[in-house]
């Protein structure tokens, strides 16, 4: 596998980006709710399998990300 430097910008909501394994992203967001203005969640952009966090971005939810950005070989949805 090759690497190549993202060199597009990241959506602005974005707070970390994680690469997987077939070029898709697991972003990590914030995604409040009424009752959970804090939450944040990482989502993965291939198979939109995701991980919340209540309060922030914890430890947990970064090492989710990473761990699923190593294994997912889902291919994000083409754009155009
Ligand atoms: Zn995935």
């Amino acid at each position: 596998m090759s690497s190549q430097p993202i060199t597009t910008a990241w959506p602005y909501e974005v707070l970390y980006r994680f690469l997987t394994i077939v070029g898709a992203t697991v972003d990590v967001i914030p995604q409040s709710t009424a009752v959970l203005p804090e939450r944040h969640a990482a989502v993965c952009r291939g198979c939109d399998a995701s991980y919340t966090y209540a309060v922030g971005v914890s430890h947990d939810l970064k090492k989710w990300a990473q761990a699923h950005s190593e294994t997912c070989r889902a291919l994000p949805r083409p754009t155009a």
